[in-house]
């Protein structure tokens, strides 16, 4: 089975082409982040302006790449939501057109589950069940992942993101857009133990999360810095914050699999690239006897491979959708 994917949720115009689901034959993406970093985030008119000039190129890429042509194709699966709905629509009309003229069935995909999915495509013999610490720019969540396309959240943020807090934290150092990468780069010059951060846990029994309070904690440090007119350390403030963070996510993780009873975590999203977040979610594990699994950089962030699998498993188990599909802005794991 040929899946043609198109992501194109925020910032990244991608098309991929996979066989039966795992393999990935083309996934072309172009982002747009040197566009957006003058405005030091995503301008969602003009994010939608630049995915209509490119989409048509890139989708081209991507069968050229898998050596193949439209008529080839069985099944189109698109991004319908989490995502700008004016971003959205310019892949999901795109998609539409497509599997109306072609007559090949169309799968809308959920972003978010997509995310998940990089790791199918990672790791060829991963099977769920397993736990999913889904961190991204505009999503943290704890899921058990219970089988293909079934998903139970255990807990998420309640405030910012994950990758909200390492962009706002760079844009307060005046570091640039995306912050999350330049930090990690960063912090592993600093001391992680410079700067006492907080670690915001909630309720003994909580899998939520909340990362505004620490924000918060590192803006006011860095204006009372600068009101005492002392030197400010941005490795140091780097190393801290990000050990905050990825403290929290691993331990929260960690119980998460304990108290479910498993032994397999799975991370996923952008923030999944952390180094920090990778090399302690690997120590905590081993001491616990939990394996660890994560996508290669470039399956972390967007791109439509991760869509293109996602779109796989709802199709073999007979999830589609019509020319109805519609753009959900707000489109929520585990609703259809
Ligand atoms: P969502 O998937 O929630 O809709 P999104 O698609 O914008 O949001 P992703 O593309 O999954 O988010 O990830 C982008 C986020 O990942 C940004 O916030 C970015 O700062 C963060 N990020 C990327 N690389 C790293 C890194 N090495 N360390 C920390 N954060 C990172
Ligand atoms: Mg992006
Ligand atoms: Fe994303």
């Amino acid at each position: 089975i040929i899946t043609l994917a198109i992501e194109s949720s925020c910032d990244e115009t991608s098309a991929a082409v996979l066989k039966n689901g795992r393999e990935v034959l083309s996934n072309i993406v172009a982002t747009q982040i040197d566009l957006h970093k003058k405005f030091g985030g995503v301008v969602p008119e003009v994010a939608s302006r630049k995915h209509i000039e490119n989409i048509d190129a890139v989708i081209q890429s991507a069968l050229d790449e898998a050596n193949i042509t439209f008529n080839d194709i069985d099944v189109i699966g698109v991004t319908y939501g989490p995502g700008l709905v004016g971003a959205l629509l310019v892949g999901l009309s795109n998609a539409k057109a497509l599997s109306f003229a072609l007559n090949k069935p169309l799968v809308g995909v959920n972003h978010i589950e997509g995310h998940i999915c990089a790791n199918f495509i990672e790791d060829k013999t991963l099977e769920p069940p397993f736990i999913c610490l889904i961190v991204s720019g505009g999503h943290t969540h704890l899921v058990e992942v219970k089988d293909y396309g079934k998903y139970e959240i255990l807990g998420r943020t309640r405030d910012d993101a994950a990758g909200e807090a390492f962009d706002k934290i760079a844009r307060a150092l005046k570091l640039g857009y995306p912050g999350g990468p330049i930090i990690d780069k960063l912090a592993k010059a600093g001391n992680k133990k410079a700067i006492d951060f907080p670690r915001v846990y909630l309720e003994e029994d909580s899998f939520d999360f909340s990362f505004s309070g620490l924000k918060s904690a590192v803006l006011n440090y860095l204006n009372g810095k600068k009101m005492k007119n002392e030197e400010i350390v941005v490795e140091d403030v780097a190393a801290s914050f990000q050990e905050a963070v990825v403290e929290v996510l691993v331990n929260k993780s960690i119980k998460a699999a304990k108290v479910k009873g498993y032994d397999k975590i799975v991370l996923a999203g952008g923030v999944a690239a952390n180094s920090g977040l990778r090399e302690k979610l690997i120590d905590k594990c081993s001491e616990n006897n939990i394996s660890v699994k994560y996508p290669s950089l470039k399956l972390c962030t967007d791109n439509a491979a991760m869509i293109g699998c996602a779109a796989y498993y709802d199709y073999i188990n007979g999830r589609i959708s019509d020319l109805s599909l519609n753009a959900v802005p707000n489109l929520k794991l585990g609703q259809k």
